[in-house]
């Protein structure tokens, strides 16, 4: 006779993920610390058991889960239950009301990153995945190459986790970056040099010395940490996907994995199918896959960049060819805008929705806005644009484009002067936009 156990999907469900496979010829490799497939030098993926998933996941039970990203645990790429969980994820999912008739959308939304836990960007999530990967496999010491948010984000994670921290950025990075990194003690290599070049250092680097590059040896395990930015949207949408998603491309990461969060929602029954459009956003002093969307190219040509918005800028883009190909099969654009039009476009967030974004946020409300303009998003069109970072790291980016305080004496008649003088300016202000 078998006795039958009651048993909740939790405790009998540890682990969905099988294998990594590599995204070029297919060949799998065992789920350890390695990114890139020996024989095609394409990256690897993780690739997970769904009929397993399917059988123990619902929507209650991701319900039932942690206010986190690890309520999704089931695709995550983890074995254990030794989760690091700082509260990373579950950022809002604004309706937007004011922007949204600013440019004559029916259906924005704001996912909102730039308040996410601990370090006010999208990195959180990716590094909280890598880093529970990280002491899984054995790892002591983490480190990462970064253009700054990942650096803030692996510094406080490997902080609460215990884990021993060594960190790399370009030098000239923006001061709140910095800043926001070494509050946490960890070691800071500050490289004369951008991005790429940093990069290839931390390659090297890897080589000799057995630590947990969270975004290259164990790249596999974090670019799947952004698969949740789609998850999340999808579940705070009544569980449904949107039509278009407009977000930022650095390495094309995050734009690609949002494409894997929602098809895999779909294939384990979560979410009814539907076509997405997905859209991205470069500053032009680093477009290198915008270029080769406007050029119809099929591969990517390097840059070296040169604009404000440093977090995103990437030379070479190591998913370039996939964001490439997910912009063409869904029937988005890939989109640059000028640092001008990328301080404009934190302005417009800030003043019509409250948030105060960094320069890759920036960048894609501009981007919005811009595809907007050119008829390239249907004012029905539920869209999902993607913040990923604060403005309160990027300061330095709006210095001297914004107003300042009026500066009066501790008396009502300094406040009552200083008040007529100010709506006599904005009077003189409206006369001229009018004229
Ligand atoms: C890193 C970063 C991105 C882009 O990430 P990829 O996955 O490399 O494309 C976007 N926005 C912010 C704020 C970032 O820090």
């Amino acid at each position: 006779m078998t006795v039958a156990t009651q048993t909740r999907p939790s405790e009998i469900f540890t682990s969905a993920c099988t294998k990594l496979v590599s995204k070029e010829g297919g060949t799998e490799y065992p789920l350890k610390a390695i990114h890139i497939c020996e024989e095609t030098f394409a990256p690897l993926e993780v690739a997970y058991d769904y009929d397993l998933i399917r059988r123990h996941v619902t929507r209650e039970t991701i319900q039932a889960g942690p206010n986190s990203i690890w309520r999704y645990r089931a695709f995550l790429p983890v074995e254990g239950n030794d989760l690091i969980d700082v509260g990373t994820g579950m950022t809002p999912l604004v309706k937007s009301r004011r922007l949204a008739r600013r440019l004559g959308l029916k259906n924005l939304y704001i996912k909102n990153d730039a308040v996410n836990m601990p370090t006010l960007s999208f990195k959180d999530r990716v590094v909280s995945v890598a880093l529970t990967r990280a002491r899984e496999l054995g790892f002591t010491t983490v480190s990462c190459a970064s253009t700054g948010n990942l650096a803030n984000s692996t510094a406080a994670i490997a902080a609460h986790a215990g884990l021993d921290c060594c960190v790399f950025i370009p030098s000239d990075l923006e001061a709140g970056k910095i800043l926001g990194t070494l509050i946490y003690n960890p070691t800071v290599m500050a490289v004369k040099g951008n991005y790429d070049q940093v990069n290839r250092l931390c390659c090297e680097v890897g080589n000799t010395y057995g630590w947990g590059f969270v975004n290259i040896n164990l790249r596999p395990y974090y670019s799947e940490g952004s698969k949740t930015l789609g998850f999340e949207v999808a579940e705070q949408l009544g569980w449904q996907l949107p039509d278009h998603v407009v977000a930022p491309l650095a390495s094309g990461s995050l734009y690609t994995k949002i494409y894997k969060g929602f098809q895999e929602f779909v294939k384990v029954g979560l979410v009814p199918d539907k076509a997405v459009r997905f859209s991205g956003a470069q500053a032009e002093g680093c477009s290198p896959i915008a270029a080769a969307f406007k050029e119809g190219r099929d591969f990517v040509a390097p840059v070296k960049p040169n604009t404000i918005a440093k977090s995103i800028a990437i030379g070479n883009p190591a998913d370039g060819v996939y964001a490439l190909e997910l912009a063409r099969k869904t029937n988005g654009h890939i989109e640059s805008v000028t640092d001008a039009e990328i301080i404009e476009g934190m302005k417009l967030l800030a003043e019509t929705e409250g948030i105060f974004t960094e320069t890759a946020g920036g960048t894609t409300i501009a981007v919005l806005k811009k595809l907007v303009e050119a008829g390239k998003i249907d004012p029905e069109e539920t869209t999902v644009a993607y913040i990923t970072g604060n403005g309160l790291k990027t300061q330095e980016a709006v210095q001297g484009y914004i107003g300042e305080p009026l500066l009066i004496d501790p008396k009502l008649d300094s406040f009552e002067r200083a008040l007529e003088r100010s709506r006599t300016l904005e009077r003189l202000e409206w006369q001229q936009v009018l004229v």
